[in-house]
């Protein structure tokens, strides 16, 4: 069993981070019925299903009808989104707490994208739809991941935040995952600007990943890929539209992926040159 698929129900942003490799495949949403059947064949395999790869969940229009199915087929959901539709659209996701497990909201990608949203009533609408799904007994994660890069904004964002919860933030102590507690079910996760694999990349020394062992990801089109960092569909392993996913896990490609990471020999180009997977060094 896995722990969890990336299910990428749109390839498509409605930001344009700068940190964010984007996607050269063309545009795509998956149907409310075309994510049925991606979550029937995952139903005996996974037990998370995180609806983003590349893409911003909440631009899907059928958002609503997705977590119905995820419900219906007995899976929790984790939603990753940037935040910025929450205002419009963090009542699909109140409407649908039951299914939820947890909403990390990426507060990164308002200063990254340059986008020109007033701060304030984008950390409220955050808050607000944050202290709604808490009530109901989801997680929350609030992500500053630029550290070394643009964040500038991180004291606004950190003041807002002490405003909210009486207490600095950056006092409280980091847990053995590194983010702090701010209360119950939230969570301020601060990491270092993420660098995504690229086949272009120089090596990274990267030797052990849990890319198969632990996630795989889907992408739009259907598309099995080993985990939620693959953003061009490098490593495709199989069709979920097409295929089993047994079948594709059991492909000779799928194999040698997984018995390359047990041997500390990544299999695969992109795998060389994941900065990421060199966190699983030991
Ligand atoms: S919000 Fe996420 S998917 Fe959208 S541009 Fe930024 S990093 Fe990329
Ligand atoms: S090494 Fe990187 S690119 Fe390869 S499966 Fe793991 S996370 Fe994905």
């Amino acid at each position: 069993m896995l722990n969890k698929a990336y299910v990428e129900i749109t390839n498509q942003c409605n930001l344009n981070c700068a940190f964010c490799p984007k996607t050269r495949r063309p545009p795509r949403r998956m149907s409310t019925a075309e994510f049925a059947a991606v979550a029937a064949a995952l139903q005996e395999y996974v037990r998370f299903l995180y609806l983003h790869l590349m893409g911003e969940p909440l631009s899907h229009p059928e958002l609503g009808e997705i977590l119905t199915v995820a419900g219906q087929k007995g899976f929790r959901v984790c939603i990753t989104t940037n935040g910025t539709l929450l205002g419009q659209r963090g009542g699909v996701l109140t409407a649908h707490a039951a299914v939820l497990h947890k909403l990390s909201v990426s507060l990164h990608a308002l200063e990254g994208s340059g986008a020109g949203l007033s701060m304030e009533a984008y950390l409220e609408s955050v808050w607000s739809v944050c202290s709604a799904l808490r009530e109901q007994g989801v997680h929350c994660a609030l992500r500053l991941w630029n550290e070394g890069g643009a964040a500038e904004r991180n004291g606004e964002i950190l003041r807002f935040l002490e405003e909210k919860t009486g207490v600095d933030p950056e006092m409280l102590p980091r847990t053995r995952s590194r983010s702090r507690v701010l209360g119950k079910d939230l969570f301020l996760e601060q990491e270092q600007v993420f660098a995504w694999p690229d086949k272009g990349a120089a090596e990274t020394g990267a030797q052990f990943c849990f890319g198969l062992r632990d996630q795989l990801g889907v992408l739009a089109d259907g598309t099995v890929v080993p985990c939620c960092l693959d953003h061009e569909g490098d490593v495709p392993l199989g069709n979920l539209f097409e295929t089993p996913l047994a079948d594709i896990l059991a492909s000779p490609r799928a194999r040698t992926l997984y018995d390359g990471f047990s041997r500390r020999a990544p299999a695969e180009e992109l795998c060389r040159r994941c900065g990421f997977a060199t966190r699983f060094n030991r």
